[in-house]
């Protein structure tokens, strides 16, 4: 089986993107063609929390607030009334905001929860506005935060699996990086990834990305597996053509690596099925 769980019905651009042209059973055919075509059986969507009004009772930052104006009810419905795909979201890991994105989560039947950590406090680590690469923070102390919070993210308990592992990687050479063995700053992040046992994604976006990388890179992904966590396989597409893009490389990764088995989630259950 091949899975695509971390899946965007539109694009980030808050204006071109309404609710109602793109959260539509029409669009949602869409991806479902796609992902037949490409032997994804296996297929959910998981909207970005913070472009929902409700997200705003967990964190009120600037971009939450620029982003906030569906409702989040209304996408659950939609997910399960109009649509074959499996009802998941994208949560952002807020440190302090935990109980508040629990009752969030909690309140709804979510298939699965993809954590992700865009911030770092109030600094974006992939959009250029908010850039925290630009606020003279040190990128050791960046990489230093950001790997902590990972392990924190999975110790939390509030998601299912662990997306874009190393994303604080996504500029590549436009942004400065630390200079020691980037394993150091993996290791912060393994023992909450060991402990808890969240599912781990290998994800395609970042070979999209200025890193022109797979997340995560190998060397953190062969800590994960002698951790022992499954791991789950997604593109992180924003567009029906980006489903399951470049998984020839993330398939290669995971052979080579003697991985045979993929994370599948119903109801915020999860079982392994075999890989391809
Ligand atoms: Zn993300
Ligand atoms: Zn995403």
């Amino acid at each position: 089986m091949l899975t695509d769980y971390h899946v965007h019905l539109r694009s980030d651009d808050i204006e071109a993107t309404p609710a109602e042209r793109f959260l539509t059973a029409a669009n949602a055919d869409s991806y479902r063609l796609v992902a037949s075509e490409r032997g994804i059986a296996e297929l959910g969507v998981s909207e970005h929390v913070y472009r929902f009004r409700q997200a705003l009772d967990v964190w009120d930052h600037p971009l939450w607030q620029t982003y906030a104006r569906d409702d989040l009810d209304d996408y659950c419905a939609f997910v399960r009334e109009e649509t074959d795909l499996r009802l998941g979201i994208e949560a952002d890991f807020i440190p302090g905001r935990e109980d508040r994105m629990a009752q969030l989560l909690a309140d709804r039947d979510f298939d699965y929860v993809v954590g992700s950590i865009h911030f770092v406090g109030e600094g974006a680590l992939d959009y250029d506005a908010y850039d925290i690469w630009s606020t003279g923070t040190s990128p050791e102390r960046v990489w230093r935060t950001y790997f902590e919070w990972l392990g924190r993210a999975a110790m939390s308990g509030l998601f299912d699996i662990l997306a874009h592992p190393d994303l604080v990687k996504y500029w590549g050479a436009q942004r400065p990086r630390p200079e020691r063995d980037l394993r150091h700053f993996y290791e912060l992040a393994m023992e909450g990834i060991a402990e808890s046992g969240i599912a781990v994604e290998v994800s395609t976006a970042g070979l999209r990305k200025p890193v022109g990388e797979l997340y995560p890179a190998r060397a953190f992904l062969e800590m994960v597996l002698d951790a022992g966590n499954p791991i789950a396989l997604s593109s992180d597409a924003h567009a029906p053509d980006d489903l399951g893009r470049d998984y020839e490389q993330a398939l290669a990764l995971l052979e080579d690596l003697g991985v045979t088995q993929l994370a599948v989630f119903e109801r915020r259950e999860r079982r392994l099925e075999p890989l391809g």
